[in-house]
């Protein structure tokens, strides 16, 4: 991988490496970009002429007005503000949010959140097993009462895929609204909010090669004003997050946005190959493999690859230095399977076997060839010393 030495880098979904064309637009912002851009002097109408063009190129990626677009720091916050956002504003007469079983911590845990203080009564709209909402499902669980409904476009642990047109029909039909947290789908394949029929998408920088720390909110100017702010101050960004713009952030993030719009459609083709490869091989080269999710809805860059009878955190320490991860997350000091896997069906042992690999930009035929050994010599040895424990 670019820059980084014997190191095979295959966690794009958990952070991707930022792209030099990215550290080159924000360059000029870092050692020159002086002055607030909420200031009407000269330094900071530069700033935010800078600013607004990002927003022109976030927009772009989404199909969205550069005017609603508001950046946050990352999609953690997007997705933070757009549920406790429309709770705090909304009519009594819909006190329900639906939000499905495999979102991301930022979606699942405020939504828990809401629903602990009694602010929100919340629904979990269950998957497939094949990882997907299935939208008579959703409809099921929909009614009159129901203010927001919440699921991703593609699944951060195994790319699968949601059927976010239809999802949103049905959300539509009864008057509610509808979020995307469009992050792991974004700049890997066409998201169109109006295709979409979302109300808001939740976007993320790092994960499309450009800086950490920042993202977006994107939505119709009547969704957004349907929100009230989570961070009060000065009445920035449309007066739904208050505090001084990173400008440099929000330029580096324009940029990753533009190069992400321009070539996805070849990465796409290219990165795709390359997942179908690595997949294959580890299915030929290792017994007892198998992918988890529906691997014919996926975006291009995912394989969730159960390696039966060998424990994942084992495999991915024994992988060193070829990166990659597992889904289970660390809580209270035990470390737990992960809910995505879970909630798909798989038992915790399965879900304990399994491992997260995610490719982009930067990964080369000799990154995959390396995984694959690295992956056979792990799997290998984690498999025999749980022989020789037993
Ligand atoms: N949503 C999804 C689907 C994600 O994969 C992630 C990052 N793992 C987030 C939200 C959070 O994004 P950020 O790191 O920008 O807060």
């Amino acid at each position: 991988m670019r820059g980084i030495v014997n190191e095979v880098y295959l966690d794009y979904n958990g952070s991707s490496p930022i792209d030099p064309r990215v550290v080159e637009a924000m360059l000029p912002l870092l050692y020159d970009g002086v002055g607030n851009a909420s200031s009407a002097h000269r330094f900071g109408r530069s700033q935010a002429g800078a600013a607004d063009q990002a927003r022109e190129r976030i927009a772009a990626l989404v199909g969205g007005a550069a005017s609603n677009v508001v950046l946050t720091a990352g999609a953690t916050e997007a997705n933070n503000l757009v549920l406790r956002g429309a709770v705090d504003a909304a009519p009594a007469d819909r006190p329900r949010i639906l939000v499905s079983a495999v979102e991301h911590a930022s979606v699942s845990r405020t939504a828990q959140w809401l629903d602990h203080h009694g602010l929100a009564a919340v629904d979990v709209i269950p998957v497939s097993d094949g990882g997907f909402v299935d939208p008579d499902t959703l409809a099921a669980l929909l009614g009159p009462d129901v203010l927001l409904v919440s699921v991703m476009a593609a699944n951060s642990e195994t790319g699968v895929l949601n059927s976010v047109a239809e999802i949103s029909r049905r959300a539509h039909a009864v008057g509610a609204l509808f979020h995307c947290d469009a992050t792991q789908a974004a700049g890997r394949l066409a998201i169109d909010l109006a295709g979409m029929g979302a109300d808001f998408v939740s976007l993320s920088s790092h994960k499309i090669c450009g800086p950490g720390g920042v993202g977006a909110l994107v939505g119709s100017g009547r969704s957004l004003r349907s929100l009230r702010p989570l961070i009060h101050g000065g009445g920035h960004e449309r007066n739904l997050r208050s505090g001084s713009l990173n400008v440099a952030g929000a330029v580096g993030f324009g940029e990753a946005c533009r190069i992400a719009l321009d070539e996805r459609a070849a990465e796409f083709v290219r990165v795709g190959l390359l997942r179908d490869r690595l997949a294959a091989e580890l299915k030929h080269r290792i017994p007892a493999v198998c992918e988890n999710g529906d691997v014919s809805r996926r975006i291009p860059n995912t394989a969730n690859v159960r390696f039966e009878g060998a424990d994942a955190e084992a495999v991915v320490a024994n992988m060193d230095p070829v990166a990659v991860s597992t889904g289970s997350a660390c809580s209270s000091g035990s470390i737990e399977p992960s809910a995505v896997l879970l909630a798909m069906g798989l038992s915790r042992d399965a879900a304990y076997e399994s491992v997260r690999f995610s490719l982009g930009r930067f990964t080369t035929d000799s990154d995959i060839d390396a995984a694959v050994d690295a992956a056979v010599t792990a799997v290998e040895y984690v498999r025999a010393m749980n022989r020789e424990s037993r």
